[in-house]
């Protein structure tokens, strides 16, 4: 039987980290995965330049960024392993990259360059990647494990789960990390998809389809937490960066409220237009302002007709509350078919905050998004499959 030091579970973002990292020790490491190439998503990621960190994530922000229910679990990976430590790595490479917003960091080319980054390293570190081999099962030998594949058995002395979450199973996403998890007898925390759009029931829907398409900056707050990003409304309800950040912390039954012009206040500027425009229509002269299709919406949203001049301050008030204050209850998100990332995971309180190991198997680690641990949308989420297979890979 095929004999490694460190046998790696799926070959993504956090697997060939760990997988080099390891083989830089010189461990003899296989990383596999069933799909034909390494890092798919890291390939269609950020819109196909990969969006390959955040240059805003601090220690002191970290916790506010990522979402666990033990958040400061990731403190200790996030911290030794950072966003310079990777932008290093890819300047490194010779990769060309740009930040777009809020600290954003792409490359100025393709994803694929990060993935072809990753790939020479395992190979330059001795590490041995096996493709179009699944996992089939993992048990325990001795001190190490044998790696039931479809490719043969493989016996490890360390096994390093990277298979990361459910979400996009149509690009090779099958949760065998969580039964893995459960087969040892570690805690999943339930999951769910994150970072997805979300939909509305029949009734809403009648009234928002017609704006499909229609893309705005705007304000989309749940509870105390709110992000400024943009919004669109969809066939099915809203996406968009703004509704991908606050899907991650709406529930069903929940109430989301969105402000659909956060640059200005439209009473105010109505109540300015009232003494030379009054004699427009409501929603002509709120189209001043605002996308004609989403001024008739607002309108009808608080139930106004007539001119403007016909508008008391109480009914203006009332199209304020509908575009700055409106509440709207999704009924669902577009499931794991789309969500970018699986909230929940193997229970941090099972692992080792330095190592990635599980404390009470030895030898056998978790890292990446199979762990509950969530970032925002905007590069955290492959820093934390870099910083986490990283630690992984420095003891295994
Ligand atoms: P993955 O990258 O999912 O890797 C897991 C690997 O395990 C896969 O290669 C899979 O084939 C393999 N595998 C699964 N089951 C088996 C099995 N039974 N046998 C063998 N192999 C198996 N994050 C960002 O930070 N920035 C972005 O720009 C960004 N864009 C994204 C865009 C999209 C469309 C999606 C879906 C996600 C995006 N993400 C982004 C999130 C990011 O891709 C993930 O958080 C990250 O890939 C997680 O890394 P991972 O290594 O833990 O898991």
């Amino acid at each position: 039987m095929e004999q490694r030091d460190v046998v790696i579970l799926g070959a993504g973002a956090a697997g060939l980290m760990a997988g080099i990292e390891a083989g830089r020790r010189g461990r003899s490491v296989t990383v596999l995965d069933h799909a034909r190439s390494p890092g798919e998503k890291i390939r269609i990621s950020g819109g196909g330049r990969c969006n390959f960190t955040n240059r805003l994530l601090t220690r002191q922000n970290a916790t506010a960024r990522f979402l666990s229910r033990n958040p400061r679990f990731a403190l200790s990976a996030l911290s030794r392993y950072t966003p310079a430590d990777f932008i290093a790595r890819v300047e490194g490479a010779g990769i060309a990259w740009h930040e777009k917003h809020l600290g954003q960091l792409f490359c100025d080319g393709k994803a694929t360059q990060i993935v072809q980054m990753l790939v020479e390293d395992l190979h330059a570190a001795g590490g041995c990647l096996k493709l179009e081999t699944s996992v089939v099962s993992l048990r325990r030998d001795g001190e190490g494990f044998v790696v039931n594949t479809t490719g043969g058995p493989i016996a490890a002395g360390s096994v390093i789960v990277a298979t990361g979450g459910k979400s996009i199973p149509k690009m090779g996403a099958t949760g065998i990390g969580y039964e893995i998890a459960k087969q040892f007898g570690l805690e999943i925390v339930e999951t769910r998809p994150a970072l997805v759009p979300l939909t509305f029931a029949e009734q809403d829907l009648a009234r928002t389809v017609p704006l499909a398409g229609l893309a705005r900056a705007a304000r989309v707050s749940h509870g105390k937490i709110g992000f400024d990003e943009d919004l669109l409304f969809t066939h099915r309800g809203l996406s968009g960066p703004a509704i991908l950040q606050i899907s991650s912390y709406w529930r069903e039954g929940d109430t989301l409220t969105i402000d659909l012009m956060p640059e200005g206040d439209i009473s105010a500027l109505l109540a300015a237009q009232r003494a030379e425009a009054g004699k427009k229509a409501l929603h002509n002269a709120l189209a001043r302002h605002v996308p004609e299709k989403l001024a008739q919406f607002v309108v009808a949203q608080a139930g106004l007709t007539g001119r403007l001049a016909d508008q008391s301050n109480k009914a203006l008030a009332r199209l304020a509350d509908q575009m700055h204050r409106w509440q709207v209850r999704p009924v669902g998100s577009e499931g794991y078919r789309t969500a970018e990332v699986t909230l929940g995971g193997v229970a941090t309180e099972e692992l080792d905050a330095k190592t990635m190991e599980a404390r009470r198997v030895p030898g056998l680690y978790f890292i990446g998004e199979v762990i509950d641990v969530t970032g925002w949308l905007g590069g955290y989420n492959f820093q934390w499959a870099w910083a986490s297979g990283w630690a992984a890979g420095q003891v295994a």
